[in-house]
C-alpha cells in the first residue's frame, strides 16, 4: 500500500455543465499518462442513494460499475479517460452518506456520542477519500466535488475537503476549481467577475485553491494573459496556475488542450513524475479528427430522445467504433414511439438500447422484426435483446408474444420475470446488477465477434427469457448464441439468417473505451459499412 497518496480536489463554480468532471478525468489522464496510478471519485450533492430510480431524461445515463451499483454518468467518464473499473463506492451522494450515517446511528455505533455534520458526516466523506485511495492503492486519487460552490446543499463535502490537509498535509492536497468566464459580445471582452465571485465563495469555506480552471467560449486554447493575470490578482493563485480551456470539438481532445493550456506547471509543483506521454490521447484525438471516406447511419431506436445524455455510453460506444473503423458516423434518432419501417429503410445499420416501461416498445420490436426480415445489421442491448425474441417469437407463429413487463397475455410470455425478482420492481438496488459471466456457443457468431467463448459484461435487468418458447423464437429466425454458466438465463442471441443481428441481455456499451472499440459496436459498424 502506498504511504503517501496525494489528493485532488475539483469543485466547479459560476455555473454547473462547464466540463468540470471532463477536466477532472483529464487531469487524471495527464498523471495516467506519467506513469502514475490514479483513482477518482464523485461526491454529489443530492438525496437520492443512487441514481437507479432517477428519471434519466432528467438526470441522464445510469452508469453501471462492474460490481453492480446504478450510478451516475460521471463514473462513465472517469473509466473511459483513466481505464480504471469504478466501484459503487466510487460516488458518494448525499443520500447514501446519510442513510450510513443513520444506520450507524441506529446500530449504536456512536458509543452514545451526539452525532453531528462536524465531525461525523464529514468524518465519514473523508473516510470515504482515505478508503478509496487504499482500495485503488492509487498514487493520485481525484475526487469531484457536484454542483457549484456556495449551494447549500453541497456544503458538507466542501466543508470536508477543506478539513482533509489537516488530516494528510496541505502539501498532499491540490485544490483546483474550474469555472466559467463569459464572453460579452457588446464590449468584446471577457468577464471574471462571476469567476472571481466564485472563488470568493471557495475562499469563505476557508480554501484557495492552487489551480484555477477557467472554460473560455473559445474553440482552440488561446493565451488570454490580462484573464489569467485578474484571476491570480483576485484570487490568490499563480498566474501560471490559471488554466485556460476553450470549448472542445470532443471531450477527448481535453487532456491535449489541457496540456497546451498550462496544466503542467500547477500539477507538476505538486507531483513531480516526469512528462506525461501523450501519443495516447493523440493518436485517439487524430482518428476523431480524420476525414472519412465513407460515413454509416446508425438508426437509435429510443424513447428519450430529447435528452440524449440517457444514452451516452451507447452513443459513445458507436463513436468509438466508427473512429476505430476510420468511417464518419451519423446517428438518426429514431423516436420508438413512431417508428416505421421507412425510418428502418433510410439507416445503414440499427441499435435498440436498454429500456424500461412499456412505451416505445411496439416501435422497437417492429425496428426487430424489420432487421430479421430484411438482414439488416442490428444491435439489441438488453431490452434490445427482449424485442428482438419478441419479434421472433411473433414471426415463429407465437402471435401476440411479449413481455411479462408489458403485461404478455397468458401463454405468450416470451420475456419473463424470474422467481426472487417479482414484487420488486419500483424499489431500488433489487435487478440483476453488475458482472456476470456468459458462455457463448462454439461456433456461433457471436462467439467469433468476441473471440472467445468466455464473456463478462456489466447487467442491469429484471426480466429474462423464457426459454420454454425457445421452438417458436428459433422459428422466428434467431438463435441463442450465449447462456449463462448455469444454462438458466439467455445472455446472447443471433440471427440464423443474418450477417450481424446480434443481441445481449447485458449492457456492453459500459465496457467500450474511446481507444478500443467494443467487439458488437465494432462488429454493427463494419457490417453497416458493407
Ligand atoms: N426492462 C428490461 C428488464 O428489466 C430491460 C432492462 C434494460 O434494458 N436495461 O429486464
Amino acid at each position: 500500500m502506498k504511504t503517501k497518496t496525494k489528493y485532488i480536489f475539483v469543485t466547479g463554480g459560476v455555473i454547473s455543465g462547464v466540463g468540470k468532471g471532463i477536466m477532472a478525468a483529464s487531469i487524471g489522464a495527464i498523471l495516467k499518462a506519467k506513469g502514475l496510478k490514479v483513482s477518482m471519485q464523485k461526491c454529489d450533492p443530492y438525496f437520492n442513494v443512487d441514481a437507479g430510480l432517477l428519471n434519466p431524461r432528467e438526470h441522464g445515463e445510469c452508469y453501471v460499475t462492474h460490481d453492480g451499483a446504478e450510478t451516475d454518468l460521471d463514473l462513465g467518464h472517469y473509466e473511459r479517460f483513466l481505464d480504471v473499473e469504478m466501484t459503487g463506492d466510487s460516488i458518494w451522494t448525499s443520500g447514501k452518506l446519510y442513510k450510513r450515517m443513520i444506520d450507524d446511528e441506529r446500530a449504536g455505533k456512536f458509543g452514545g456520542k451526539t452525532v453531528q455534520l462536524v465531525p461525523h458526516v464529514t468524518g465519514l466523506v473523508q473516510q470515504t477519500f482515505i478508503e478509496n485511495a487504499k482500495h485503488f492503492d492509487s498514487d493520485v486519487h481525484i475526487v469531484e466535488i457536484g454542483g457549484t460552490v456556495g449551494d447549500l446543499e453541497g456544503s458538507h463535502f466542501i466543508e470536508a475537503i477543506r478539513e482533509f490537509p489537516s488530516k494528510v498535509g496541505r502539501e498532499n492536497c491540490l485544490f483546483v476549481h474550474v469555472c466559467y468566464v463569459p464572453w460579452l459580445s457588446t464590449s468584446e471582452e471577457f468577464k471574471t467577475k462571476p469567476a472571481q465571485n466564485s472563488l470568493r465563495d471557495l475562499r469563505e469555506f476557508g480554501i484557495i485553491p492552487d489551480m484555477v480552471v477557467a472554460r473560455m467560449d473559445v474553440d482552440k486554447v488561446i493565451k488570454a494573459p490580462h484573464v489569467a493575470k485578474k484571476l491570480a490578482t483576485f484570487c490568490g493563485v499563480a498566474e501560471d496556475a490559471v488554466v485556460l480551456m476553450p470549448d472542445a470539438k470532443s471531450v477527448y481532445e481535453v487532456p491535449l488542450n489541457a496540456v497546451k493550456g498550462g496544466v503542467l506547471a500547477p500539477l507538476e509543483r505538486f507531483i513531480d513524475h516526469g512528462d506525461p506521454d501523450m501519443t495516447e490521447w493523440e493518436k485517439l484525438v487524430k482518428s476523431i479528427e480524420a476525414k472519412p471516406k465513407k460515413t454509416v447511419k446508425i438508426g437509435l431506436v429510443a424513447k428519450y430522445i430529447d435528452n440524449t445524455d440517457t444514452y451516452l455510453s451507447v452513443t459513445e460506444a458507436l463513436k468509438a467504433a466508427a473512429w476505430k473503423n476510420g468511417v464518419g458516423l451519423d446517428t438518426v434518432w429514431i423516436n420508438a414511439e413512431e417508428a416505421s419501417v421507412r425510418d428502418f429503410e433510410q439507416v445503414d445499420g440499427i441499435l435498440v438500447p436498454g429500456g424500461f416501461g412499456v412505451r416505445g416498445v411496439e416501435g422497437k420490436v417492429a425496428a426487430a422484426e424489420y432487421c430479421l426480415k430484411n438482414n439488416k445489421p442490428y444491435l439489441g442491448i438488453c431490452l434490445g435483446l427482449q424485442t428482438a425474441v419478441i419479434a421472433a417469437a411473433r414471426i415463429g407463429g407465437l402471435d401476440g408474444a411479449n413481455s411479462e413487463e408489458f403485461d404478455a397475455p397468458e401463454g405468450k410470455n416470451v420475456v419473463y420475470i424470474m422467481e426472487g425478482q417479482k414484487g420488486k420492481e419500483s424499489t431500488g438496488g433489487t435487478m440483476r446488477l453488475g458482472d456476470y459471466p456468459a458462455k457463448l456457443t462454439k461456433g456461433s457468431k457471436i462467439a467469433e465477434i468476441y473471440g472467445s467463448e468466455k464473456v463478462v459484461e456489466r447487467h442491469r435487468h429484471r426480466y429474462e427469457v423464457n426459454q420454454k418458447f425457445m421452438k417458436q423464437i428459433n422459428a422466428g429466425g434467431l438463435t441463442v448464441s450465449g447462456l449463462s454458466p448455469d444454462g438458466k438465463l439467455v445472455e446472447f442471441v443471433e440471427g440464423t439468417e443474418c450477417d450481424y443481428f446480434v443481441a445481449t441481455q447485458a449492457h456492453p456499451e459500459f465496457r467500450s473505451r474511446p481507444y478500443r472499440a467494443h467487439p458488437l459496436f465494432d462488429g454493427l459498424i463494419k457490417a453497416a459499412s458493407k
